[in-house]
């Protein structure tokens, strides 16, 4: 048996249980966008990493070394957003190629710096090494949260509505115009600064994890498509989603239109939005929907709805079953 036949999931589903057992009380180990640990009487601490390798996350000559710094921070400032939490501290590994440019490092960290100026975090340490191969990073985030103001993925119940609070699909719309060498017009350079500069929704996290209506959160980092299935794995339950109701934006309707591409697809499976998936109770939707658009002067997009367990995932389009072509990111998918 090989990696592509179970996945980068299978493979976390195999080797995780032997790491779950006998976790401490209040401790939540692998399974969720960040492990959460008791910390102080009124805090917990929240924990996240995430791997960047060049060719696989990121091609050198598509993206510029301000926007890798700046990105590099943002995924993981976007799992903290996806418990609700407050990011502190970041830890930076990389591990690089003997002939790297130094200026192109320099740009890298400036990238990095402004990001983590602005959301208010720390670079506090890491490790630094060769690599034989590619570039490689690895961030790791600290945060924390009020105790009763973090949502897992495992809260969803069946008749809870799905909601996102963000365009689906620009990102994914942005490494398009990237590898198919698009000429930059206004909506492509608007797609590709959605892939390149991802904005974490922190704000939206936050509030979100205080309604206690929300049952269940994370992030959407491999598209709605496998982002979901970790939810209904987390809550066992299945979900519905309707193809018209998922959020697409202007830009990627034109530019879709242009070239050709399915903007359905990309929005479901193109992944890297990293905004935030969230589940709602469906007699507090009207509210936090209404006071969602007020405090953030743009709609919770609803995409559907939690179904019963052992049900999966099912795409509906005017009401009638659809399928979806193209699937959600796995590395050895
Ligand atoms: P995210 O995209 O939010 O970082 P993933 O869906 O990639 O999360 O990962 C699912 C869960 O598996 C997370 O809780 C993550 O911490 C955990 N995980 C992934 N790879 C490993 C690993 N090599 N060792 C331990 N835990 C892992
Ligand atoms: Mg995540």
């Amino acid at each position: 048996m090989k990696l592509s036949n179970i996945g980068e999931f299978g493979l976390i589903r195999r080797f995780s249980p032997a790491f779950l057992k006998d976790l401490p009380a209040g401790v939540t180990g692998i399974g969720d966008d960040c492990a959460v640990l008791p910390w102080t009487k009124g805090r917990l601490l929240l924990v996240t990493t995430d791997l960047l390798v060049e060719d696989v996350h990121f091609l050198k000559a598509g993206i510029g070394a301000r926007d890798l710094g700046y990105k590099s921070l943002a995924v993981n400032l976007s799992d903290i957003a996806a418990m609700g939490g407050t990011p502190l501290s970041a830890f930076l590994s990389i591990g690089l190629p003997r002939d790297m440019d130094v200026p192109w490092l320099d740009e890298f960290f400036r990238g990095f710096a402004s990001l983590a100026r602005r959301a208010k975090v720390r670079l506090l340490g890491g490790d630094t090494t060769g690599s034989p191969g590619p570039l490689v990073i690895n961030v790791a985030l600290l945060g924390d949260a009020r105790r009763g103001r973090v949502k897992y993925r495992s809260g969803a119940e069946e008749g809870d509505f799905i909601c996102v609070t963000g365009f689906l699909g620009d990102s994914g719309g942005g490494l398009r115009v990237l590898l198919e060498d698009r000429p930059l017009g206004r909506d492509e350079r608007h797609l590709v600064r959605s892939h390149s500069r991802p904005r974490a929704h922190l704000a939206e996290g936050a509030w979100l994890a205080a309604r206690g209506g929300v049952t269940a959160m994370m992030d959407v980092s491999d598209g709605i498509d496998s982002d979901l299935r970790r939810i209904m794995e987390r809550s066992h339950c299945g979900a519905t989603v309707d193809l018209q109701a998922i959020p697409v934006s202007a830009p990627l309707k034109r530019a879709a239109e242009k070239y050709g591409w399915n903007a359905v697809e990309l929005a479901a499976a193109g992944g890297e939005d990293y905004c935030l998936l969230a589940t709602v109770r469906p007699s507090r939707l009207a509210k936090i929907s209404a006071a969602f658009a007020r405090r953030f002067g743009r709609p919770l997009f609803r995409i559907g709805t939690i179904a019963g367990p052992k049900t999966g995932l099912s795409y509906e389009l005017d009401g009638r079953p659809a399928v979806l072509k193209r699937h959600g990111f796995d590395h050895f998918g």
